[in-house]
């Protein structure tokens, strides 16, 4: 018997799992892919300390980490679209897929899984999906219609326990939890802690996610991997009654609205819409940076207000080229301004250049639905080109979303999301400086989502098929 090609995964998230699908399916008995997860199995995934919330209160955090990745206990909105979650329509056309066809196989996946069969589709409205396009065409708003899948939190990780359960049962993939790579080498051997020590593959896929993104610059500086920085995304998160949002979430559960703010130019768009949801705490970086994301807990959740991010994108130029560092330096003084809480503050008083102060706070229309803050004053933490973007660009969005910019809507700081540095790769995602390591997903800098992770992970299993042999063509038919 032939030896058999050895493939090793680093992360079980959505890149691990897409990519283990088609090595699976198209590589066939000549190769053994073994994936590995620093976190636990889904079903030890709860955490008896926070809820819902990405924390540092448990290590490695439970909602960040674990098997089926940081999607796991999320809200679970594929967005079905080639212009969301990276640049999927770039990816695909030099790796030579049809983008589309991609994404679509990858929802008939999650629907083979599981995944609830209603698709939000914009497309459908007619009539209603025109008059929002034309309001947004006639006040300077670019509006990206998305079919979306709403797993709901509830859903998602039954969902990926069925994938799982695919991935080992028939594709024969060990995945092994609980296994932290330490490090790997430009020889494709990797690193453990604990007893195992190290193991050698032929080829490596590198997909760690947002929760291993700092350990992966690491390892790319110490093994002279080239890598490069992406664009800051910083802004804050919106909260507004639930009613305000209706009219809009009933066109597009997550709508995309892009802006470009009159005073600067900048580029500032809506991101992570939770309609009926909560504002929830994220700590994140050694310093206990606490910033903030959106949670929907179920599909007709309860709460009254809906909130969505509000993020400037921003490149830098020398001297400081690194991104995150300016980000996490803007984070982490509203941080300490907060008393390691995020601010939060009515827009009218932003508008004002005031404080907002806690009795204001109590007696606001729009209740917070985040508890745990300090009624602050962001100016004082945001760069005043940052601040001017936000009032400028809640005033225009007010056109199409009458009331988002009333003075009462809630700002709350930090909103940040780093962007991993972007590993130098060619087409098929395999560094162009260590020949055989294949990167994909958040982690690598090359996607922002569920549906994009997935991406990135077929295509790097693509570049792997090709250059054993094997048919690339198609992503598993799981029936
Ligand atoms: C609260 C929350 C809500 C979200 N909601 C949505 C949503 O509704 N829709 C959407 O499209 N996206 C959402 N996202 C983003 C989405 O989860 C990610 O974009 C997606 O999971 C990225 O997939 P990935 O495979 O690149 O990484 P991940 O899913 O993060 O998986 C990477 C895995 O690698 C593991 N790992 C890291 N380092 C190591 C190491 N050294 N050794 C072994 N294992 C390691 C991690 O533990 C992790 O489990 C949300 C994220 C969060 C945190």
């Amino acid at each position: 018997m032939s030896k058999k090609i050895k493939i090793g995964i680093i992360g079980a998230g959505s890149a691990g799992f897409f990519a283990g699908f088609q090595l699976g399916k198209q590589g066939g008995e000549d190769i053994e892919i073994t994936m590995f997860e620093q976190g636990p199995e889904v079903s030890k995934r709860d955490c008896p300390i926070h809820d819902g919330l990405a924390c540092l209160h448990c290590y490695p955090c439970r909602i960040m980490s674990g098997v089926g990745g940081a999607g796991t206990f999320s809200s679970g909105i594929l967005n079905l679209h080639k212009n969301i979650g990276g640049d999927l329509e770039d990816l695909c056309s030099q790796a030579g897929l049809d983008v589309d066809k991609i994404i679509n196989q990858i929802d008939q996946v999650f629907v083979d899984n599981g995944a609830p069969e209603k698709v939000f589709d914009p497309f459908s409205l007619g009539e209603d999906l025109e008059k929002l396009q034309y309001k947004c065409a006639i006040n300077d708003i670019r509006f990206v219609p998305i079919k979306q899948r709403l797993l709901g939190s509830q859903n998602t990780p039954r969902v990926i326990q069925s994938m799982v359960k695919q991935l080992r049962e028939k594709y024969k993939i060990t995945i092994q939890s609980n296994t932290q790579v330490m490090d790997f080498d430009k020889k494709k051997t990797v690193y453990f802690a604990g007893k195992k020590t190290s193991e050698n593959f032929d080829f490596l896929i590198v997909s760690p996610g947002r929760w291993g993104m700092d350990w992966l610059t690491q390892v790319c500086e110490k093994r002279r991997i080239k890598t490069f920085h992406e664009p800051l995304d910083i802004g804050v998160r919106v909260e507004v009654p639930a009613l305000v949002m209706e009219p809009i979430c009933s066109i597009q559960r997550d709508p995309k609205f892009h802006i470009i703010t009159p005073t600067y130019s900048d580029f500032i768009r809506t991101f992570c819409s939770n309609h009926r949801g909560y504002v929830v705490k994220e700590t994140y970086g050694k310093e206990q940076i606490a910033g903030v994301n959106g949670h929907q807990l179920s599909t007709d959740g309860k709460s009254e207000n809906s909130n969505f991010a509000f993020l400037i994108r921003q490149s830098l130029t020398r001297p400081l080229e690194d991104t995150t560092k300016y980000g996490m330096s803007i984070s982490l003084q509203t941080s300490i301004l907060g008393g390691y809480k995020p601010l939060v503050q009515t827009l009218g008083d932003l508008r004002k250049g005031r404080r907002s102060r806690p009795a204001l706070i109590r007696r606001n229309p729009v209740v917070p639905t985040l508890k745990n803050t300090t009624p602050g004053d962001i100016s004082m933490a945001y760069p005043y080109r940052f601040v001017t973007d936000i009032i400028e660009g809640l005033d225009i969005l007010d056109k199409i979303m009458p009331g988002v910019s009333n003075n009462s809507t809630l700002i709350y700081a930090p909103e940040f999301k780093r962007s991993a540095k972007r590993i130098d790769t060619n087409f098929d995602l395999e560094s162009k400086s260590a020949p055989d390591i294949f990167f994909a997903g958040d982690g690598a800098g090359l996607s922002r989502g569920i549906i994009g992770a997935a991406v990135t992970g077929i295509i790097a299993a693509n570049g792997i098929l090709k250059k054993i042999g094997k048919k690339t063509n198609f992503i598993p038919n799981l029936n």
